[in-house]
């Protein structure tokens, strides 16, 4: 059977990697998450190839040139983006592959690949959000004012997503995107 792409998005702050290493934990067997470039540079605890494959700007605009990317997306001076091969390669291993990138990267693979099934992570409400990641105390007033600006361009961008999941409860929110990718791996 054909093995199937599936997008996870969702707003900063939203425990989006929390749920997605749940699932993954669960569903290893035929789920694999991608690993994305990126120019930027790997913190403590991450190892190239398996966080991300941390390239240089060079490398990175020269595989744009040769469009070696199905994504690409550029924040605060870095690029990330998804190699084909590397997503062609895992589905003919047979597995059914998670990206976990951004909204911008999430549409542009929905027009080059429809099939792509998107899912997006919303926090149960703005001041929600607000409180987690006020709670993390990673980020500065401004730094906050400014994602939070950020989540309205997503919220907007997630109304062109095949699914909306709210996390108000891990649990819950993991059941709710193995019933959506069982649903979709089966059809
Ligand atoms: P971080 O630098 O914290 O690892 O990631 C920053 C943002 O980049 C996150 O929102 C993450 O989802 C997004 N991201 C990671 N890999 C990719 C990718 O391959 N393509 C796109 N478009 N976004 C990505």
């Amino acid at each position: 059977m054909d093995k199937k792409l599936f997008v996870i998005s969702g707003c900063s702050g939203v425990g989006k990697g929390t749920v997605i290493n749940e699932f993954m934990k669960r569903n290893s067997d035929d789920f694999i998450l991608s690993v994305s470039c990126t120019t930027r540079k790997p913190r403590p605890n991450e190892i190239d190839g398996v966080n991300y494959f941390f390239i240089s700007k060079e490398e990175f605009e020269k595989n744009i040139k040769e469009d070696k990317f199905l994504e690409y997306a550029q924040f605060a001076e870095n690029y990330y983006g998804t190699k084909k091969k590397y997503i062609r390669q895992k589905m003919e291993d047979g597995y059914n592959v998670i990206l976990e990138i951004d909204t911008q990267g999430a549409l542009q693979v929905k027009e080059k690949m429809p099939q792509a099934v998107l899912i997006f992570i919303a926090p149960p409400s703005v001041e929600e959000l607000e409180n987690r990641l006020r709670g993390r105390h990673t980020e500065d007033e401004a730094t906050i004012q400014k994602r939070l600006a950020q989540v309205k361009i997503e919220l907007e961008r997630s109304l062109k997503y095949d699914y909306t999941i709210i996390n108000d409860s891990i649990e819950r929110a993991v059941e709710e995107i193995e019933s959506i990718v069982r649903k979709n791996v089966a059809g």
